[in-house]
């Protein structure tokens, strides 16, 4: 394939293979690079086997997924869970409210939410670039940009390799290095929460339920990943930065986890959380970070996706979910362009200049604001405790009013084409 015509996907996370099974689906060619090893072959069904923890995929990621890549969703569905009810309770264990999303996500937005190990995810889509033979380099960290106008773009590797393309996409997550070449190096924002995070054994008779307590100065939220695990997350206010670091916790801090999990002496109304931190066979705690908005994600041949273009705190389970509606808009303009041409699918025959301006502009506003919101609701899950009375009622009045309920989710979940 000529550079020309090639698309340059910087990032093999959850984002960049998405991305590039839908362009192939326009018949256009991608070619992505990741900066990690290979990673060696997961077993889908043993979450506890394998790297990271969990990911909720939701009706709007669901809904570009099913229409964009052949029968991934229906993989991602045999895999995963999907989630059959949602519902809080307050510390006390009292239930704050609950609906099933039969009655209230499928009929409004066709899709349930469906619970995923991470690493069951990277493998499905790792498996399915290599079937429909997109070329995928591991070991090959970006560390340079170059382009001048009207040519190609030069990138390097650490390892003093390069490779030329007429597009490029950098989809290189939270500390994104595209991000930094093009505007500048700047730390992620550590928000002064950290999340404890673990995967369980499902307990018996364990609902296929997505279950948050709203404690006193934390809160705690599990859901199903697969017919025979959990994954949880403890959410508390940390004044220390906390680095956002993978690595599964050395038996002496996990027996100090469990400890603070039991002093936190959360009362739920669906499940012992005492037995589920204490029976997890693998625990993580990280630091939780976003970045300020950027005013724009282009320059030149150059744009960015995902978490590279507006990072989020996990507390409002939209980050990966506004990814997958970034590659909708991103496919739906390049389609548009191309069906302007009768000749076969071509990267010559698109304005990216025309292009990264319509693709930012239908996205920059609803990601700034959903950064903002998830880091609004991060402070509501660990108000302090003279606040919890007033924020259990706000979260009740919400709950039970089917009109701000629907409000707050067709925020969420209003994917629609241009
Ligand atoms: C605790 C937690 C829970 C979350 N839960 C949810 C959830 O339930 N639902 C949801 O929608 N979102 C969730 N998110 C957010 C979600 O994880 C991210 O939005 C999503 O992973 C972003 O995907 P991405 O492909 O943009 O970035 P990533 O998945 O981070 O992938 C980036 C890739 O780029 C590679 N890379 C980095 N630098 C370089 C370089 N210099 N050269 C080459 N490659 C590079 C990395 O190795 C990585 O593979 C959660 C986040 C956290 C922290």
């Amino acid at each position: 394939m000529k550079e020309e015509e090639t698309i340059i996907i910087i990032g093999v996370g959850l984002i960049g293979p998405i991305l590039a099974l839908a362009l192939k689906k326009l018949g256009l060619h991608c070619i992505l690079f990741d900066r990690r090893q290979e990673p060696s072959s997961i077993s889908l069904l043993d979450p506890v086997q394998s790297e990271g923890a969990s990911i909720n995929l939701a009706p709007n990621g669901l809904k570009i997924i099913d229409e964009l890549c052949h029968s991934l969703y229906q993989e991602i569905e045999r895999v995963g869970c999907p989630i059959q009810v949602f519902t809080n309770c307050n510390s006390d264990g009292d239930k704050l409210g609950e609906f099933e999303t039969s009655t209230v996500f499928k009929p409004r937005y066709g899709y349930v939410n469906i619970g995923i190990a991470r690493s069951a995810l990277q493998s499905i889509l790792i498996n399915r670039l290599k079937s429909e033979n997109i070329l995928v380099h591991f070991n090959k960290s970006l560390v340079a940009i170059s382009q001048a106008e009207n040519e190609l773009v030069t990138l390097t590797f650490k390892d003093g390799s390069s490779c030329k393309g007429g597009m490029v996409i950098g989809a290189d997550g939270l500390h994104s290095m595209t991000r930094s070449l093009l505007f500048g190096a700047e730390k992620p924002t550590y928000t002064k929460t950290t999340q404890t995070i673990g995967v369980s054994p499902r307990p018996i008779g364990h609902r296929d339920v997505f279950h948050t307590v709203f404690g006193l100065n934390a809160s705690f939220l599990t859901y199903p990943l697969s017919k025979t695990h959990l994954a949880w997350a403890m959410t508390l206010p940390e004044e220390n930065e906390t680095p956002e670091t993978w690595k599964t916790l050395q038996p002496q801090d996990m027996e100090s986890i469990k400890q603070e999990s039991q002093v936190m002496s959360f009362k739920s109304s669906e499940l012992s959380i005492e037995q589920l931190v204490t029976t997890s066979d693998k625990i993580f705690k990280i630091g939780l970070y976003d970045r300020p908005a950027l005013s724009t994600w282009n320059v030149g041949r150059v744009t960015l996706i995902g978490d590279a273009a507006h990072p989020s705190t996990p507390h409002i389970g939209q980050g990966a979910n506004q990814g997958v509606e970034d590659i909708g808009h991103l496919y739906n303009q390049i389609k548009l362009q191309l069906n302007q041409s009768d000749k076969p699918p071509s990267l010559i025959d698109i304005n990216i200049a025309t292009l990264f301006s319509d693709y930012q502009e239908s996205r920059i506003i609803k990601t700034t604001e959903l950064v903002e919101k998830a880091r609004k609701m991060g402070a509501l899950r660990v108000s302090p405790k003279d606040k919890c009375k007033e924020r259990d009622q706000l979260l009740r009045n919400a709950w039970q009013n089917n009109e701000t309920l629907y409000k707050a989710y067709d925020m969420l979940f209003s994917y629609k084409k241009e």
